[in-house]
């Protein structure tokens, strides 16, 4: 369909001229026919998600495309949301709610740890590669119970090992570059190193997304939720993301994590 007739069919759908202009959304983002490629950049698309976490902490949520106008239309000629996120599962983080968005708009993959192994990397591969998605964040949460069984060592059963073997190198990592923290504040430092974790397992798997984020036209940040305030905290894109891109090989996102901690550390 070419873009005039689809402007015209969302017309004929009654839609409201410029359906996110009032949550700064362009309007592309809604008129870019299936395939398009991205209407709108990963910066874009990252204020767009900073003003719904701005509107969900106020307590001043819209709750934008959640109508039948917008289930119809995304029915009708596909998706283009404006970011893949990678999410844990806890029922506390829920992303739409989060980043106050509706039908559309998230490609949400979530699974408890938000850890990136081949099911989840393919997930935002299809994301990256057929939707065009922008933007890939990888977001981890304040007490996240995957790694905080990591951390206290607890006794998996199941599949739950296999689940949670990638998040260990992040807790191994964040016990050496924090001697002496305990509790809450451990956790906190695991639960980030595990976000650095994930985004370096996907640039290292994924030739696909590597190539986007080095071509520029996927963006790749990590966030941490706060579960009791409801803030986003963002983490910006790895600071060794360079040497991952150029194949350094594994140890980026370690390198990164002990410069940014430990800044006057002399030994490694
Ligand atoms: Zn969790």
């Amino acid at each position: 369909m070419h873009r005039r007739d689809f402007l015209r069919y969302m017309a004929a759908l009654g839609l409201v001229a410029g359906v996110g202009r009032h949550l700064g959304l362009p309007e592309e983002v809604w008129a870019a026919p299936p395939g398009a490629g991205p209407a709108i950049s990963a910066d874009e698309a990252l204020k767009v998600l900073q003003d719904g976490n701005a509107r969900y902490l106020e307590g001043k949520p819209l709750h934008p495309h959640q109508g039948r106008d917008i289930r119809a239309l995304t029915a009708a000629q596909g998706q283009h949301p404006l970011a893949a996120l990678l999410s844990c599962s806890d029922s506390r983080v829920p992303a739409e709610l989060v980043f106050d968005q509706g039908i559309g708009d998230l490609f949400v993959v979530r699974v408890a740890g938000n850890v990136a192994a081949t099911d989840e990397i393919g997930s935002l591969e299809y994301a990256v590669e057929h939707l065009s998605t922008p933007l890939v964040v990888v977001m981890g949460h304040s007490q996240c119970g995957a790694v905080n069984a990591v951390l206290e060592n607890a006794n998996f059963r199941g599949s739950l090992p296999a689940l949670l073997a990638p998040i260990r190198p992040a807790v191994a990592r964040a016990r050496e570059e924090n001697p002496g923290v305990t509790g809450d504040a451990l956790l906190a430092a695991a639960i980030k190193d595990n976000v650095w974790e994930a985004m370096k397992d996907i640039l290292q798997r994924s030739n696909l997304i590597k190539g986007a984020v080095k071509a520029g036209s996927t963006k790749l940040v990590g966030a941490y939720y706060e579960l009791d305030t409801g803030k986003v905290e963002w983490l910006g894109p790895d600071p060794g993301l360079e040497k991952l891109l150029g194949g350094a090989g594994r140890g980026g996102a370690k390198t990164r994590a002990r410069e940014e901690k430990k800044p006057d550390k002399q030994e490694e």
